[in-house]
């Protein structure tokens, strides 16, 4: 869709090109959501594509994503050996309902500063453990975990003038084992659950929750939960004040398909 209101592109390819914040700007990532509807209190964008960040970079003390990787690069990456946890990125972006045309278009960075509940990279950072950097306008910088990042339907923790440069998943997550699980209320239709689970070889056990409410939920177990365990303390926090019902589910579907879900992780897990 054209955006009739915008009257400035912005293509910096450094940090110090970047303009002073306005009211009315946008940062592109791929632009799938941006150029989807009418953008009418828009007036600038500006194009983070321009900045040309390596997608993805393997580092000792983990994974460095970039906030413009496109998730068509994330499914595509190899595994690395003993990160069994990277099995998740196909998975997770296949979680999102689009056809190629966006996968190869939408970024990772997109896919988080537009704080969908049903956001797949918000439940693969979560569950990960995932640093995300931030570029503030007077030139700092900041880091934020993942769990905090989402805090509510469309709302994030960045303030005005912000960027999302990347997300790091730490070494130590990605050796965990992981297990995902989706449930949408249309064959083809956004995630209304959508659970990762991770376990390390201690038996340790934490579960992220995400779509059936209104901003990630992260259980954390010091040993394997049996299944009473695990329904009692996953009921216990999804009360109707984080549940999430919208048009992709009513609030107990979804806390049914999250109990289900939750229980068939366990299970793999504990294989
Ligand atoms: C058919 C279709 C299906 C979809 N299904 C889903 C779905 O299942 N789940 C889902 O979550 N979304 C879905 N979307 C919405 C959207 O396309 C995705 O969330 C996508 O990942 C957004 O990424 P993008 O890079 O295209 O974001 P953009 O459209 O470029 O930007 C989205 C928002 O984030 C801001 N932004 C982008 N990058 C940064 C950054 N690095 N720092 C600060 N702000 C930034 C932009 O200013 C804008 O407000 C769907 C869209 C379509 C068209």
């Amino acid at each position: 869709m054209d955006l009739h209101f915008v009257e400035t592109l912005v293509r910096p390819d450094r940090r110090a090109a970047l303009p002073e914040p306005l009211p009315g700007d946008a940062f592109v990532g791929g632009g799938s959501w941006l150029f989807s509807e009418p953008q009418t209190r828009l007036r600038r964008l500006i194009d983070l594509a321009s900045f040309g960040w390596t997608p993805i970079e393997p580092r000792p003390e983990g994974l460095e994503i970039a906030a413009t990787c496109r998730l068509a690069e994330l499914a595509a990456f190899e595994p690395v050996a003993g990160w069994p946890a990277a099995s998740l990125f196909r998975p997770s972006c296949d979680a999102l309902w689009g056809s190629f045309k966006i996968h190869n278009v939408a970024t990772v960075g997109g896919n988080l500063c537009l704080g969908l509940p049903a956001a797949p990279m918000a439940a693969l950072a979560t569950a990960l453990q995932g640093v995300f950097l931030v570029w503030q306008p007077d030139g700092g910088d900041r880091l934020l975990a993942a769990i905090d990042f989402l805090t509510g339907p469309g709302e994030t923790a960045l303030r005005p003038g912000e960027i999302l440069r990347s997300v790091t998943l730490p070494a130590t997550a990605l050796r965990r084992r992981a297990a995902i699980r989706q449930a949408s209320l249309t064959s083809h239709g956004r995630s209304a659950a959508l659970l990762i689970g991770t376990s390390d070889p201690g038996g340790a056990m934490s579960l992220t929750v995400t779509a059936a409410v209104r901003r990630p939920l992260r259980l954390d177990f010091r040993s394997p939960p049996d299944a009473a365990g695990l329904q009692a303390a996953l009921s216990q926090r999804l009360n109707p004040a984080v549940l999430f019902d919208d048009l992709h589910g009513s609030a107990d579907w979804k806390r049914h398909m999250t109990l289900r879900l939750a229980e068939d992780i366990r299970r793999e897990l504990a294989a």
